[in-house]
């Protein structure tokens, strides 16, 4: 594998930049047989085979996915990574996911661009306050930094925000976390491809999973596709808005609902916006782009969908809030929206497991806010694989808990869940 150094990157620039070589190989058909075959070639299934190999040393893999690599919820994202959930269970999973980013453009040796600019999550409502306040304080009593800023101090954080109490949604105050961020969300995936590439892992593209094949004694045996069948002694899920569709082909129900999510971009401005800054209420979240697009995340389309557009109110009622959260950009042109297919679980937190087939393991479930947990569930699912049993971060993330009632309840802390 080419490495990356200022020095060889300058020695390509004075060659014209010829010369480059693949950064991953492309296997067009799969092999008879593999220990392992990862269905989705998203973040989560790429990062899963990397860490599969280089901490467990196992190398006989093939990532299958059924469009181009990282075409999924990867590159549709908002990309805003944080770790400052309510509950114990969740902080832990998405601090140790926030760790891993924190080192990854080192360890991938591949800029990730991951840019630790803070997440301002605005309140305006006393309930706001109050669920933020209670955010700030379980995150520092688990070692998470989080603060709490008055109005006029998350003025001073990020200046374009309008604090005027004469609007809809008048700003009380925020928490910030500032170890939060953005990273470049293909590189993520192309960064993850090309170092597990060069470990050895097959990694196909444009190979949709049709089903998966069992022995008489339940037992996974692989999976069939539309390049064919192919044997696996292991078989591990990360379909993201389609894990119901993959899981219901070994007869297996996932307590999934999945939801259509948009976000736009607008035309690119100079640096104007220094943060990240979140409203639960208005359900918007906003930064700038390195080419200097504004990045908005909208909320969910309330039915069931699976087109990866949504619906036009969605986007235009959270350009309205915006634009009053942020006068400056009423002038602002968008370019261009798009949406993805998120699947939410009834908590609105994960599942990372392996699950009553053997041999086969689930990652899904992570709605509108699995980018920030990519490295995090990619090394927790690659652990649960390769032991056939959960890393101690993610146990609680089980499909047994919708049934057990044991539920980590994100969506009830938050009203939201990004
Ligand atoms: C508009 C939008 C904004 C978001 N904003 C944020 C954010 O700001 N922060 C955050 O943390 N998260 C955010 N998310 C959520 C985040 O994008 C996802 O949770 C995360 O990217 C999921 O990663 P993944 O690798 O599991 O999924 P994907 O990248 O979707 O990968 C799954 C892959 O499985 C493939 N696949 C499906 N079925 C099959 C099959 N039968 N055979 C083979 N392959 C198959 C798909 O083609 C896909 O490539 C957002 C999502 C959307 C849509």
């Amino acid at each position: 594998m080419e490495r990356f150094s200022a020095l060889s990157l300058a020695r390509k620039a004075i060659g014209g930049h010829l010369g480059w070589k693949p950064q991953w190989r492309s296997v067009e058909q799969p092999k008879k047989a593999y220990d392992i075959v990862i269905v989705g070639g998203g973040g989560h299934g790429l990062g899963a085979a990397y860490y599969l190999a280089k901490q467990h040393g196992l190398r006989n893999i093939a990532v299958v996915e059924r469009g181009w690599l990282a075409g999924g919820n990867t590159a549709r994202n908002t990309t805003i990574i944080r770790s400052n959930y309510l509950f114990d269970e969740s902080s832990n999973y998405y601090e140790h996911s926030l760790k891993l980013w924190e080192n990854l453009s080192q360890e991938l040796n591949y800029n990730v661009m991951f840019s630790q600019r803070g997440c301002l999550m605005v309140a305006h409502t006393v309930h706001d306050v109050q669920v933020f306040k209670r955010h700030v304080h379980a995150n520092r009593l688990n070692g998470i930094d989080n603060e709490w800023l008055t109005a006029e101090e998350a003025k001073e954080f990020c200046p374009p925000l309008n604090i005027s109490p004469n609007i809809r949604y008048p700003v009380l105050g925020g928490a910030l976390q500032r170890r939060a961020g953005t990273a470049r969300h293909d590189a993520v995936a192309w960064g993850f491809a090309r170092a597990a590439s060069d470990m050895g892992v097959d990694i196909i593209e444009n190979c949709e999973v049709t089903g998966i094949t069992r022995a008489a004694d339940g037992r996974v045996t692989g999976v069939e596709t539309t390049k064919g069948p192919i044997l696996a002694g292991k078989v591990a899920v990360s379909a993201a808005g389609h894990s119901s569709v993959v899981m219901e082909m070994a007869g297996i129900r996932l307590p999934l609902q999945s939801n259509p999510l948009q976000a736009l971009v607008s035309e690119p401005v100079k640096p104007a916006f220094p943060t990240i800054v979140m409203s639960n209420t208005i359900h918007a979240y906003i930064s700038q782009s390195d080419k200097g697009e504004m990045v908005i995340g909208a909320g969910t389309d309330s039915y069931v969908s699976y087109t990866q557009r949504g619906g036009l109110h969605i986007p235009a009622e959270t350009l309205a809030a915006i634009c009053e959260l942020f006068p400056m950009f009423r002038r602002l042109r968008m370019m261009r929206s798009w949406g993805g297919i998120t699947d939410n679980t009834p908590d609105r937190s994960p599942i990372t497991a392996k699950t009553s087939v053997p041999g086969l393991y689930v990652n899904c479930g992570w709605g509108t806010g699995g980018f920030k947990a990519t490295p995090g569930a990619a090394n927790l699912f690659a652990w649960t694989i390769a032991k056939d049993e959960p890393h101690p971060i993610n146990a609680p993330f089980t499909i047994e808990r919708f049934r057990d009632g044991v539920m980590i309840d994100e969506a009830a802390a938050a009203a939201v869940a990004h």
